[in-house]
């Protein structure tokens, strides 16, 4: 039994510290090489069941040593890997990654494995998504797919919460059976053709997402905490001000904290609350998966901030 199924992306993230980028043809020293365990799903995953959740993994890795890698690190986070399959054609997810001094970035992803969940890995997967309350995605695996697996969700009264990054247009049509859609400025306005740049046009980018047939849009807003849409109105949630060391892996923090709190029966204002509590969190802490906050931590952080 599992509280939440997450259906996604794994990716081994290969990171190489340089002095400086290179160029096309040129080849520079890195430093040190370091392998670590991403993707959005996985970090979703590991997110939600470092706050206690009960949480399985769906999707694909290949047969390979990266994809051994990818699982035992999620099993040792407490998520729940029978289901992910191997597969025996198609290499792991990778993403190669060189940091210059400045702290920018290059990144290549190859998606491997992710590129090929399927729409038959969901109905596969039928037994293990319609016993859990939540069904979790994200847009790092074939949209049909995650198409399908809204359908095969809802039919079952699992309620699907959706993360539609990174950012894709879609048919309006295609979160029918979504039930709460968390989207970040950027993937709010390529959704809705509304640029984000105030708490007002925040809140109309949430009502035309739920004008899309979801009851609930929540548009995570960085520094500025998140803003709320619900049938019953729009709150922001402000984030409290930390000292920020790297934003990497905020939103999935913020994510699993929602659904913790949603599972704890919270109503939406104070799951939210609780969602920024983690996502701001994670901002203290240097890394994707290594600075995700346990329930302790966000507890902690939470009750200190109420009013
Ligand atoms: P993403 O990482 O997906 O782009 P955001 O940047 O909107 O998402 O961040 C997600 C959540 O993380 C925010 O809603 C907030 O709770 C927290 N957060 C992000 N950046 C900061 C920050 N600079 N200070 C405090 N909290 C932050």
């Amino acid at each position: 039994m599992s509280d939440v199924v997450v259906l996604g992306s794994m990716n081994m993230d290969l990171v190489v510290r340089v002095g400086h980028i290179p160029r096309p043809g040129e080849t520079v020293l890195g430093r040190d090489f370091v392998t670590v365990p991403g993707g959005k799903g996985a970090n979703q995953a590991a997110a939600a069941a470092r706050l206690g959740v009960r949480v399985e993994m769906l999707g694909r890795v290949g047969a390979d040593a990266f994809g051994e890698a990818m699982l035992a690190n999620l099993y040792a986070q407490g998520v729940g890997t029978a289901h992910v399959r191997r597969d025996h054609a198609n290499p792991s997810g990778i993403a190669l990654i060189t940091v210059d001094e400045r702290g920018e970035n290059a990144i290549v992803v190859a998606p491997g494995a992710n590129g090929r969940v399927s729409v038959e890995d969901v109905e596969g997967a039928e037994d293990v998504i319609k016993q859990a309350q939540f069904l979790l995605m994200q847009f790092e695996v074939p949209l049909p797919t995650v198409r399908a697996a809204i359908g095969l969700a809802s039919r079952w009264g699992v309620r699907v919460i959706l993360n539609p990054a990174p950012a894709q247009a879609v048919r309006p049509d295609f979160f029918q059976g979504v039930y709460c859609l968390v989207a970040n400025e950027t993937e709010a306005e390529i959704l809705t053709g509304l640029a984000v740049r105030s708490l007002e046009a925040a809140a109309r980018a949430g009502q035309a997402l739920r004008q899309m047939g979801v009851p609930v849009a929540i548009v995570t807003l960085g520094a500025e905490g998140a803003l709320l849409s619900t049938e019953e109105g729009d709150l922001h949630v402000p984030a409290r001000k930390v000292e920020v060391v790297d934003t990497t892996a905020a939103g999935d923090a913020f994510i699993g904290g929602l659904v913790a709190a949603l599972l704890k029966g919270m109503p939406w204002p104070e799951a939210v609350r609780y969602a920024t509590c983690a996502g701001t969190l994670a901002t203290t802490v240097l890394g994707a998966q290594t600075s995700l906050p346990d329930a302790a931590r966000v507890e902690a952080f939470f009750r200190e901030g109420r009013p």
